[in-house]
């Protein structure tokens, strides 16, 4: 089964602007099927409180090193670490996330891209599943939420991760509803979505559908929901197959592209007629 979830948002525990029980509203409402809530340095302990049949809600929070000099910052989520985790402001970010990971939840990286990082820093950062590579508020208030070339970076060095969307709301006026992750589970209980996101079974999306994205031999299929165009993006620098459109203007279903010696990876971005994408995960070859 597929379930539509956003695992990065501010409520008023920090400084967002809806108390968490209006913020979960709202996404239930858009017909999402799971939230996080993470605030900064706050966890959400009520979380469960929040659970039924048709809704999951995470604990969670971010923790966000700002170093001014070098003019640098980490801010990383934090999901379902145990009762004993305390987020801590005096550590160093990989002393974060080796204890988030220590005390069973998951740690991933928010978006690079508007913290200006370096990619040495994304490639030393240890403990996480996964990066950002869409972040909305940082594209809505900055035209920063891109992190694609970290990704890239990242997956061309061999370092195993997952990409993740969300929309780290704040302010729920035009940073909300702009960037969400697809989890295939067996349920929608906590644990099997965990273990689903975990094992990278999810695509991440603006709008579009990711239904296949496999290799067959020497070729790898793609098949979506109706799209502008599709882009095979790999450590190949040139491939004359990387991007494929429909003709005259019409849209594309499913595109094969053919694996190129020496690549290690491929990755699948598509982009419908209103410009919005969907990012599959990185298969490595
Ligand atoms: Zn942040
Ligand atoms: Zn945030």
């Amino acid at each position: 089964m597929k379930f539509k979830g956003n695992l990065h948002v501010h409520t008023t525990r920090s400084d967002g602007k809806l108390d968490p029980k209006d913020c979960i509203e709202l996404y239930k409402k858009q017909g999402y099927d799971f939230l996080a809530i993470t605030d900064h340095y706050k966890l959400f302990p009520y979380a469960d409180e929040y659970c039924d049949s048709t809704f999951t809600v995470f604990n969670g929070c971010e923790l966000n090193y700002d170093f001014k000099n070098p003019n640098k910052s980490f801010h990383i989520v934090c999901l379902e670490p145990d009762d004993d985790f305390v987020p801590n402001r005096n550590i160093t970010p990989n002393e974060a996330t080796r204890d988030i990971v220590n005390r069973g939840g998951i740690a991933f990286l928010a978006h690079p891209a508007w913290s200006l990082m370096s990619f040495d820093d994304c490639l030393n950062l240890q403990n996480i599943i996964g990066i950002e590579i869409w972040n909305h508020i940082s594209h809505a208030y900055s035209r920063r939420g891109h992190s694609g070339s970290y990704i890239d970076v990242c997956a061309a060095s061999g370092k195993k991760i997952l990409l993740l969307a969300t929309d780290d709301a704040h302010f729920y006026d035009t940073d909300h509803f702009g960037g969400y992750i697809v989890v295939e589970s067996p349920s929608l209980s906590k644990q099997d979505l965990l273990q689903s996101i975990k094992e990278g079974n999810f695509y991440c999306s603006q709008g579009p559908e990711i239904y296949r994205f496999e290799r067959e031999g020497d070729i790898i299929v793609a098949q979506t929901s109706p799209v502008a165009s599709m882009a095979f993006l790999s450590d190949a620098l040139w491939a004359p197959d990387r991007v494929q459109s429909g003709k005259d203007g019409k849209c594309i279903t499913q595109g094969i592209y053919t694996v190129k010696p020496n690549e290690t990876y491929v990755r699948l971005e598509c982009y419908d007629q209103e410009g919005k994408t969907a990012w599959s995960q990185i298969l490595y070859l």
